[in-house]
Formats: structure tokens, sequence, C-alpha cells
């Protein structure tokens, strides 16, 4: 399966904006000082990531698809995918270096602005694997549907580790780990499918699907070892 790893992003923070979010959660006033000292040190040891596999839908009936062999039940999922046979499946995370920083704070105002901080850390990366998918592989995420276990599309949680088995060793790769009651672990993370909407000649170039029934063109493997120099390509 075609994989690849977003882990070198350069993290960072507005002070008045962590003051923004954790006083819009209920806390009437935040000490400037505290939230500049604790961004700053997030900033230096920060390590957000991501990693996604590209899934070759290889069959597909009422409510379920088949990618890489594996049976994912899901409405939603096997709407969204009617007409395209490539998806991407994802993992992102705050990192374990925020998680195990904010674990050793105490007091109500440091441990809510280490959770806001970790939340924004969660979105950058998840915004520089959107950007990473759109310029590798050529597809419009800007239109694209996401859909996670436990979301209120009716994807039950329960089918997390049917997502986290096609993810592979995701513990090894961005240290995310799922616990038997279907949480993840730093919770700041998230895990689920993304469908770019259309097809085209374009997008069948650099498609790795070599079984779709609808390809337009040929993938120009080549042409993405050399340029990305990706993984499993
Ligand atoms: S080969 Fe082309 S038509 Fe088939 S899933 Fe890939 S991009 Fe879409």
């Amino acid at each position: 399966m075609h994989e690849c790893l977003v882990n070198s992003i350069s993290f960072r923070v507005e002070g008045a904006e962590v003051i923004r979010r954790v006083e819009s959660i209920g806390r009437s006033s935040v000490e400037e000082a505290t939230v500049r000292k604790l961004v700053e040190h997030a900033q230096k040891i920060a390590r957000p990531m991501a990693f996604y596999r590209i899934g070759c839908i290889e069959g597909r009936g009422p409510g379920w698809v088949e990618i890489h062999g594996v049976r994912l039940e899901s409405r939603r999922l096997a709407e969204y995918t009617s007409e395209v046979n490539r998806v991407f499946l994802y993992i992102a995370t705050c990192g374990s270096r925020l998680e195990d920083w904010s674990r050793m704070l105490s007091g109500d105002e440091e441990v809510a602005i280490a959770e806001v901080i970790k939340e924004m850390a969660l979105e950058q990366v998840r915004k520089a694997m959107y950007r990473h998918m759109s310029e590798t592989w050529h597809v419009d995420i800007s239109d694209a549907e996401e859909i996670h276990p436990g979301d209120k599309h009716g994807w039950s949680v329960t089918h997390m580790p049917v997502l986290f088995h096609l993810l592979g060793d995701t513990q090894a790769r961005v240290g995310v780990s799922l616990t038997s009651r279907f949480e993840l672990l730093p919770k700041r993370s998230a895990v689920g499918v993304i469908i770019p909407s259309g097809c085209n000649a374009i997008t069948c170039n650099y498609c790795p699907n070599e079984e779709c029934q609808n390809r337009k063109a040929p993938c120009r493997e080549e042409e993405l070892r050399k340029t990305y120099n990706l993984a499993g390509v």
C-alpha cells in the first residue's frame, strides 16, 4: 500500500489565539505570561505528525466497501465512494512529546492552555497533510468528503480497529495507539478516511490503483518516484 509520513511541519502558535480559545471554553481570564511561557516551550518540543495510506477499493456492496482485502462497513463511506476507487486513510496527532509534557502540568489554567496548544498542533498537522495529499497526488482536497468512525454519519466507533488494521503499526509510525474503549492516545489525535471527489486524466496520472476500471490515463509511476521519492511507489 502506498504511504506517506508528514512529520516536518514548523509548529507556530499565536499567544493571542490561545487566550481567545481558552477564554471561549469558560475561563474568565488567562495570564498572558503563563501563555507565553507554555507556548514557547511547546513550540520547542512539539512534533505533530500525520501518516496516510492510499486505499484502493477492490469491491463494494450495499453499505460496505472492501479495501486491500478488508471490509469497511459504512453506508456513508459506500455512498461517498460510489464513483471513485481510491481513498486516503489517515491518522494525525499532536504528538507524544506534547502529550507527555502536558501530563506533567498542574493547575487548571496551565492544563487548559496545554489542551488548546495540542488542539492547534493537531489542526496544523492536518492542514499540512491535506496540502501534502494535494501536491503529491494532484487531488482536490478542498471539496473532499471526510468521515471518521464514531462521527455522526453512523459509522460505528467499533469499526475503529478495522481502520487501524489498514493503517498498520501506528504506534511505531506516529506514536498513536487505540485503547480497548476505542479512545485514541494521545487524545488530540484523529483517524479517518478522506474521499476526494471526481477523477480525471490528471488524477489518474497520479493514482496507483492498477485495478481501477474507470482509469482515464496511465499512472506515471516513474515520475512519482523521481519527484517525490515516496515510500511504496
Ligand atoms: S485510476 Fe483514475 S478513475 Fe480510478 S480511482 Fe484512480 S484517479 Fe479515479
